[in-house]
């Protein structure tokens, strides 16, 4: 793998886009005037102004979304060449990664070497992954017994779909929701999170370059109080697929009630990554450290709470630390770093709190702990291990989405899976054991819709990605994702 030769890159070298919203594939003022400004967390200076969407904005969008739908890309585009569409703006996208992956560098904060060679090509492979699904969305003949000759089934697109997005991995989470999408045959309104829209309103762009028709694709920032409700409560839109917080996940499936929405979720996660005595220490000491520190803490599958047996806990708590102390905060625009800056200062204070909470509650902080600046700049946090943790603390039962790790002892197997299971979330899970037979049975027993045996944090445009209990429902990625963005219509046929 090589790396990029990107070295410092002011954002007026960013090819940015302008302070309007993408609608019906141009670049259009909110129809309020209102813009907002997005910042570098990582320098604290404003990047550029954004268009800030309202209601009529919203409404506009669901005319261009809908006027799709019943022009040319509902009526006269094949399902094969919607394929083919997917397929070129992957290429285009390819072709412009660098901008890209600088763009979501300089709005969220992330290392270059993240966006570069993770996040962006992630993104790019979810387009043609769907891309190669799109003219193989069937249904079935059923074997039903009847006055009639044939029944068969349908998988129709559901209309307008709305994708609103978090701020951790903007582009992936936009395109692991517009790639199926778009791929079924449905429109989609994207609305962005305010602290990261860049990436994904120069991805309307390209789309629109790539060929893709006029309103198919809408990309709306704005509030999420303010566009999120009008996107939920809208009778146009069919659809509501969300990635956040549990609890706007819950104000989704209440607004979307009003109108029987289908709706996706993709919530937190408090995850477990169970570290048993025979496991590889090695890989599993890389395991826990990529599991929490990867993406600055900022995933929803991160392992934030590291089980681990408690004969090796004294010996495991140590080489982790050796280990994390190599890590420095860093200039998120130099190829070698690691790890950037949180999101915003508000997220800072957020994850910081949850630190002092631990302490107050009885944690040991191992190590970090404390805010961080790069050149005398930016939210920046140490990475931070906090030891002595029980399950019932505050830094085990809510997810901080930060650079903090929560080491928990455990005594066996019954004891893992028990104190695993006793959260509110169930993402992901890990376990690190040489014992198949063992590793098998938790992956069983844990409830989660993700479990890494001996790894962790590993995705895949084919495997399908979402969560048990409040970790939320439906599934991205993978063939599953197609159920989610079809409807399925039942023909008998008479004789
Ligand atoms: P939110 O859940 O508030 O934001 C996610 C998206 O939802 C954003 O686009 C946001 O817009 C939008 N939104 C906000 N309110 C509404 C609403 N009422 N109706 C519809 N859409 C809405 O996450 P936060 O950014 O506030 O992060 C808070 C916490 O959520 C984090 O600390 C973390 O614990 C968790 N989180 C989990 C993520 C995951 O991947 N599962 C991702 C991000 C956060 P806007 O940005 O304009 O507010």
């Amino acid at each position: 793998m090589s790396i990029p030769e990107v070295k410092s890159a002011p954002a007026a070298t960013a090819n940015l886009p302008p302070a309007r919203l993408w609608i019906g594939g141009e670049w259009t003022a909110a129809a309020g005037g209102r813009t907002f400004a997005t910042e570098n967390p990582a320098t604290e200076e404003t990047i550029c102004e954004v268009a800030s969407a309202g209601k009529e904005d919203v409404d506009r969008a669901v005319a261009a979304a809908r006027g799709a739908l019943d022009g040319d890309w509902g009526r006269k585009i094949s399902a094969r060449e919607r394929g083919r569409l997917l397929w070129k703006i992957a290429d285009l996208l390819e072709a412009r990664i660098d901008e890209f992956a600088l763009l979501e560098t300089l709005d969220n904060g992330k290392p270059i070497f993240e966006s570069r060679y993770v996040d962006v090509p992630a993104a790019i492979d979810a387009l043609r992954y769907f891309a190669g699904w799109a003219d193989k969305v069937t249904g079935e003949t059923l074997p039903v017994s009847g006055p009639f000759v044939l029944a068969y089934t349908l998988r129709e697109p559901i209309g307008v779909v709305a994708a609103i997005t978090p701020w951790n991995f903007p582009l992936i989470q936009a395109l692991w929701k517009i790639a199926p999408a778009l791929a079924c045959g449905n429109t989609v309104i994207h609305k962005p999170a305010s602290y990261t829209p860049l990436t994904a309103l120069k991805f309307g762009e390209l789309a629109s370059e790539a060929g893709l028709p006029p309103g198919v694709l809408n990309v709306l920032p704005g509030r999420g109080s303010e566009v999120g409700n009008a996107l939920v409560d809208h009778p146009g839109i069919a659809k509501i697929t969300f990635t956040g917080s549990t609890e706007v996940g819950k104000d989704i499936m209440r607004g979307a009630a009003d109108t029987i929405k289908r709706v996706t979720l993709e919530l937190g996660g408090k995850s477990p990554n169970i570290v048993f005595a025979d496991a590889d220490l090695d890989a599993a000491i890389k395991g826990a450290y990529t599991g929490i520190f990867y993406g600055k803490g900022e995933v929803c599958a991160a392992g934030s709470r590291l089980f681990v047996e408690e004969t090796i806990h004294g010996e495991l708590v140590e080489r982790l630390v050796e280990r994390t102390k190599k890590l420095a905060p860093g200039d998120p625009l130099d190829p070698r770093t690691r790890l950037g800056a949180l999101v915003s200062g508000k997220q800072r204070e957020t994850v910081l709190s949850y630190v002092e909470a631990g302490r107050q509650e009885g944690a040991r902080v191992a190590w970090g702990g404390e805010a961080a600046a790069v050149g005398g700049k930016g939210y920046f946090m140490q990475p931070t291990i906090l030891d002595a943790v029980h399950n019932d603390m505050k830094v085990a039962r809510e997810e901080i989405f930060g650079p903090v790790l929560a080491v928990i002892p455990f005594k066996d197997v019954k004891d893992a899976v028990a104190q695993a299971n006793a959260n509110i979330y169930g993402l992901a899970a890990g376990v690190w054991t040489r014992d198949i037979g063992k590793a098998h049975q938790v992956a069983r027993e844990v409830q989660a819709g993700t479990v890494w045996i001996n790894q962790y944090n590993w995705y895949d445009s084919g495997a399908p990605f979402g969560g048990y209990k409040q970790s939320g429902f439906g599934r991205e990625l993978g063939r599953q994702a197609l159920e989610y963005y079809t409807e399925s219509k039942t023909v008998f046929v008479g004789k």
